[in-house]
């Protein structure tokens, strides 16, 4: 057997840039063999094995036929007489379909190389047609690499284009693509991912609600200020009807915490906006919606997420709306308790004394 280093790893040391996960091809070797060196099955029908000690990815060499079902809708033939070039061929960019030997040399059948100078992503052969998935993929390279100043290739994006028409897009599942989403909201050029999807057509198959959406700049400016992915969720989604949020939400299955924020932003950015000016029952109202008193973090996200949009201008309702979260927060619940206040007249009287709080702080 042999065995080549392949995908990521080549090609972000080529590009010179730190390479985090490495995964490894093999080809000339059967599932009983690779069991017999002592490499665990991943899982029971992808052919791919975790090495004993090391625990990288160790993957047989393959061609795959698109099917109706099975895992992602794709079932693989391994065997070991794939050949290298068959394996790579079914690779989605060139700049993913290069492979290095033990001796460190390079097999680049489909002139990866060469893109990778030209700072080109390119599809490796028709075949690309086959997964939507690529569609996605191909938009978050563009995210990731943009600083580097890679484009998609004009007949990527004609493929591309292709693929969101043909409607194949709506047939992906909400956990591959949230996958991929939410790689490309933690790429350092997000907005890239987003514009690639609308330059095809695939914004408007996966996202309409995005489609009419004015910017992307707050989102832009999350990734410049390294916000966590609820914040860039957010980001993305503000300005829509919650109608349209729900929507997207659900269609991808986001996680709970970018759920929730997306949906807070909505409804009380722009009384953020206005926190000075606020009435302290409507800012207390926030709060108490917000529960921070147990989710401060929660909160903090919120204030950031409204911070991005105002684009690098002073957001002074930022230290605003945190110094009444404070004050409210400051209220102490031991005297109430002492008094004798329990239940719903316990939590009545607290939230009276919050309004008193957040009437000094206003008045401060
Ligand atoms: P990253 O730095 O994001 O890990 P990567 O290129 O290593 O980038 P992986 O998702 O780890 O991406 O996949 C490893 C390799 O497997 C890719 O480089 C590519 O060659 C191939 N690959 C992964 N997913 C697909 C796909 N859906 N279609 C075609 N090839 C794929
Ligand atoms: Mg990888």
């Amino acid at each position: 057997m042999q065995i080549y280093k392949v995908g990521g790893a080549v090609r972000d040391r080529l590009l010179g840039r730190p390479v985090s996960d490495v995964d490894w091809l093999v080809v000339g070797a059967t599932v009983e063999q690779m069991q017999a060196e002592g490499f665990r099955p991943v899982g029971a029908d992808f052919p791919v094995f975790l090495h004993p000690r090391t625990g990288e990815e160790y993957a047989l060499a393959r061609t795959e036929r698109k099917s109706g079902r099975g895992y992602g809708g794709f079932t693989f033939h391994a065997s070991p007489e794939v050949t290298l070039e068959e394996d790579l061929v079914r690779r989605d960019l060139t700049i993913n379909a290069m492979a290095e030997d033990e001796h460190g040399n390079l097999h680049d059948p489909y002139h990866g190389k060469a893109d990778l100078e030209q700072r080109l992503l390119r599809h490796v052969s028709p075949a690309f047609a086959e997964d939507p998935l690529r569609v996605l993929r191909v938009a978050r390279f563009a995210a990731r690499y943009a600083p580097l100043g890679f484009r998609v290739a004009d007949e990527t994006l004609q493929l591309m284009r292709q693929i969101a028409e043909s409607g194949e897009l709506q047939a992906l599942t909400a956990e591959r693509s949230w996958k991929e989403i939410e790689r490309a909201l933690m790429e350092s050029e997000p907005q890239v991912f987003i514009e690639v999807l609308r330059s095809c057509g695939g914004l408007s198959e996966l996202m309409p609600e995005l489609e009419g959406a004015s910017t992307l700049a707050a989102l832009h400016q999350a990734a410049r200020h390294q916000q966590p992915l609820a914040v860039r969720w957010a980001c993305l989604l503000r300005g829509l009807q919650p109608a349209a949020l729900k929507a997207l939400n659900q269609r991808f299955k986001a996680p709970r915490e970018c759920q929730e924020l997306a949906m807070l932003v909505g409804e009380f950015a722009e009384r953020a906006d206005q926190a000075p000016q606020l009435e302290p029952a409507s800012l207390l109202e926030m709060l108490q919606k917000f529960d921070v008193y147990r989710r401060p973090k929660r909160f903090e996200d919120f204030i950031a997420a409204c911070e991005m949009a105002a684009l690098g201008s002073e957001y002074p309702q930022g230290e605003y709306l945190r110094g009444a979260a404070e004050a409210a927060r400051a209220v102490d619940v031991k005297p109430l308790l002492e008094a004798g206040l329990a239940g719903q007249g316990l939590g009545e009287a607290l939230k009276g004394e919050r309004l008193k709080a957040l009437e000094a702080y206003k008045a401060a």
